[in-house]
C-alpha cells in the first residue's frame, strides 16, 4: 500500500477533533484492507511501531533528526530558529523537504511497509557508530519522501504523531468497519493487546473469531480493575461473597510460565523479564505446572517491609548493571490470581476456583515467594482487624474480592473493591516543566500537569506542581524527565507525555489560565504513577464530575 494514502488520511484526522469523526475516518479506510496491509496500517495509524511487549525501542532523539535535517540541505542555525518557532520538527521537516522538490521526478512512490519497517530498522544499532547508522536510515527514507510524507515520518519516528487515535477509536472503527460489536472487539484486544493482530483476525474469520479469542502464552493480557469503595462495610457488601485481601502497593506482575522459559509483564504490558532475573529464577523452581498464566503483585522489601513502589521503579527501567540493583532492591512477590494452568483456560472459572488452583501450583518461599494473604468472612470486626493490620505492616489498604466471580480482563466491573484510607487523588500528566532557581537551578522544580479530554483524546492543562518533594524527588524526576524533552521556551520545557503522577490537591476551580478551564489549588505529589499508562490517567470528564460534586 502506498504511503502517501495514510498521509491523506493522517490529513484528515488532524483536521477534525470530534471522536464520532476520527472513527468513521479510519473505519472507512481500513474497511478494504486485506490483513497484511491491516497489520501495518494499524500501528502506523496509533504511530506506535513497536508494541509494548517487545524489548526495542525507536528511541530516537530530536537532536539526530536535527541532525538528519542539515544534511537534507539546511543549516543548523535555520533549522533550529524553525524548530523553536513551530515546536515540530515534523513540520520542519516537510518545509525542508518542500525546497527540495525538484528531485521528485526520480523518487519511487513509498509504501506503507518501506516505512514502517525502516522505522522499525532504527532500532535494531547498537554501540560503535550505531548513531550514524540511524541517520543513514533515516536520511534514507526521508530523501525518498514527499513534503507531507516527510512531516509524518518525521512525527512517527519521534513518537510525536498525536493524531488522536486512542484505543477506545480503533475500537470502535474495527467494529464499524468490519461490522461486528464493540464488545466483542474489546474482548479480543484485552486477550491480545494488540489491535493490528485484532483486525486481522476480524477480517480472516469475522465475528467467530474474535469470539474464539484464547489466552496465550507470551501475550500480555490487560488487568482486571478495582472499583473503589468509601469503606469496608460498602466493599463487604457489594462483593457479595467476599474474600478480603491485602492489597499490596507494588508492580502488577503477569507472570507465564511455558516448562522453562518464563515472562513477566507490567500492567501497561511491558516485557520486564529480563530486569527481574531473581524472579525467573524462582517461577521457574516454584511454579509447579508446565504451564501457567498468574498474576501476583510485586514489592521492593527491605528488612521484611514494604519500600516505596517508587525505589522498586527503578528497576522496571533498568537496562544496564541489573545484577547490581537487583541486590539493592530485593524483591517479593505475592501472587492473587490464576488465568491458567496446563490446558485449562481459567478467566470464566470463579475466583474460588481460581484461588484453589492457584494455592496448588505455587510453592511459597516465605518472604519472596508467596500467595496473596486471604481471609474469607462477612463479620465486619474481623475485617476492621485485617485491615488495620494491612495499614500497619506498610501495605496500601485490602481488596474486596467477590468469590462467585470470573475474570473480566481491562474492566472495572465490580468484582473486586480496593479500601484503603487516602483521600481523593488526581492521576495527571506530566506535559511540561519550569527549571528551577537557586539552589534548584539545575533541577526541574514546577511540573505542568494535564487532564486528557477523552472526546478528543488531547492533553489539557490543569495546573502547576512544585511541592511535595524532597530534593531526591527532584532529582530523581529530572534525569526521568530530561531525555523526554521536546522543546524549550525560556525557563519552561515541554515534554513528551509520558509519565503519570498522582497528585493530591485541596479542591479544583473554575479556571481561564489553564486550557482545560479547570485550576487545581495547591497540588502536590502524592508519588509517580509508572504503572500507569497516559491513557489510565484521569479525564477532563472525571474533572467536570468531581467540580460539579
Ligand atoms: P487499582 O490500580 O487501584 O485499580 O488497583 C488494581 C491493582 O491493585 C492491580 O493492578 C494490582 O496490581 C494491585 N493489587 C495489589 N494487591 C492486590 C490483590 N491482592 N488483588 C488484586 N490486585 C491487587
Amino acid at each position: 500500500m502506498e504511503y502517501s494514502k495514510l498521509v491523506e488520511i493522517y490529513e484528515k484526522l488532524s483536521a477534525t477533533t470530534k471522536k464520532l469523526e476520527k472513527t468513521e475516518i479510519v473505519a472507512e479506510f481500513i474497511k478494504n484492507l486485506n490483513s497484511e496491509d491491516l497489520q501495518i496500517v494499524i500501528p502506523l495509524l496509533q504511530g506506535k511501531i513497536f508494541l509494548e511487549r517487545e524489548e526495542e525501542e525507536i528511541g530516537i532523539a530530536d537532536k539526530l533528526i536535527i541532525q538528519t535535517l542539515t544534511k537534507l540541505g539546511f543549516s543548523k542555525k535555520e533549522v533550529l530558529d524553525k524548530f523553536r518557532k513551530t515546536g515540530d520538527l515534523g513540520e520542519v521537516a516537510e518545509g525542508i523537504a518542500k525546497k527540495k522538490k525538484q528531485s521528485a521526478l526520480f523518487r519511487r512512490k513509498l509504501t506503507g511497509e518501506q516505512v514502517f519497517y525502516s522505522i522499525r530498522e532504527l532500532a535494531e544499532p547498537t554501540g560503535k557508530n550505531s548513531q550514524e547508522k540511524k541517520l543513514n536510515i533515516i536520511l534514507e527514507l526521508l530523501s525518498s519522501a514527499e513534503p507531507k510524507e516527510t512531516k509524518y515520518i518525521t512525527r512517527t519516528i519521534i513518537e510525536e504523531l498525536r493524531l488522536g487515535v486512542a484505543e477506545g477509536i480503533l475500537r470502535d472503527a474495527i467494529a464499524s468497519a468490519f461490522d461486528v460489536s464493540k464488545e466483542e472487539v474489546e474482548y479480543a484486544y484485552n486477550l491480545k493487546t494488540d489491535f493490528g493482530e485484532v483486525a486481522r483476525i476480524v477480517k480472516e474469520k469475522g465475528e467467530t473469531g474474535l469470539k474464539n479469542v484464547k489466552l496465550e502464552i507470551g501475550n500480555p493480557i490487560k488487568a482486571m480493575l478495582a472499583e473503589k469503595s468509601l469503606n469496608l462495610e460498602e466493599a463487604l457488601e457489594d462483593a457479595k461473597e467476599p474474600a478480603i485481601e491485602i492489597k499490596y502497593d507494588g508492580m502488577r506482575t503477569l507472570v507465564q510460565k511455558d516448562k522453562d522459559k518464563i515472562w513477566l509483564f507490567t500492567r501497561r504490558l511491558e516485557n520486564v523479564t529480563k530486569q527481574f532475573p531473581e524472579l525467573v529464577e524462582l517461577c521457574r523452581k516454584n511454579i509447579l505446572s508446565e504451564k501457567a498464566i498468574l498474576e501476583g503483585e510485586t514489592l521492593g522489601i527491605k528488612n521484611g517491609k514494604p519500600i516505596p513502589f517508587q525505589e522498586l521503579s527503578k528497576r522496571i527501567h533498568r537496562k544496564y548493571n541489573i545484577e547490581k540493583i537487583a541486590k539493592e532492591i530485593p524483591i517479593q512477590i505475592n501472587f492473587f490470581d490464576c488465568l491458567l494452568v496446563d490446558k485449562e483456560q481459567l478467566l470464566n472459572e470463579s475466583f474460588s476456583i481460581r484461588r484453589k488452583k492457584l494455592e496448588k501450583i505455587i510453592k511459597e518461599v516465605e518472604g519472596k515467594f508467596q500467595l496473596a494473604e486471604q481471609i474469607r468472612t462477612k463479620n465486619l470486626k474481623e475485617v476492621e482487624k485485617f485491615y488495620n493490620k494491612a495499614l500497619k505492616s506498610g501495605q496500601e489498604g485490602v481488596m474486596v474480592k467477590n468469590l462467585l466471580a470470573p475474570y473480566q480482563p481491562g474492566k472495572r466491573v465490580g468484582y473486586m473493591y480496593k479500601v484503603k484510607p487516602e483521600e481523593e487523588t488526581l492521576d495527571l500528566i506530566i506535559t511540561g516543566a519550569e527549571w528551577g532557581q537557586g539552589r534548584r537551578a539545575n533541577w526541574l522544580a514546577s511540573f505542568i500537569l494535564s487532564v486528557r479530554d477523552e472526546e478528543t483524546g488531547e492533553l489539557l492543562e490543569i495546573g502547576k506542581m512544585g511541592t511535595g518533594m524532597t530534593d531526591e524527588i527532584f532529582r530523581e524526576i529530572t534525569e526521568r524527565l530530561k531525555p523526554l524533552i521536546i522543546r524549550k521556551e525560556e525557563n519552561t520545557v515541554y515534554i513528551k507525555p509520558k509519565i503519570v503522577v498522582e497528585t493530591g490537591y485541596q479542591e479544583i476551580q473554575k479556571s481561564p489560565n489553564y486550557k482545560s478551564g479547570f485550576a487545581l489549588r495547591f497540588p502536590k505529589l502524592i508519588r509517580r504513577r509508572e504503572d500507569k499508562g497516559i491513557e489510565e490517567a484521569d479525564s477532563l470528564q472525571r474533572i467536570k464530575r468531581l467540580y460539579n460534586k
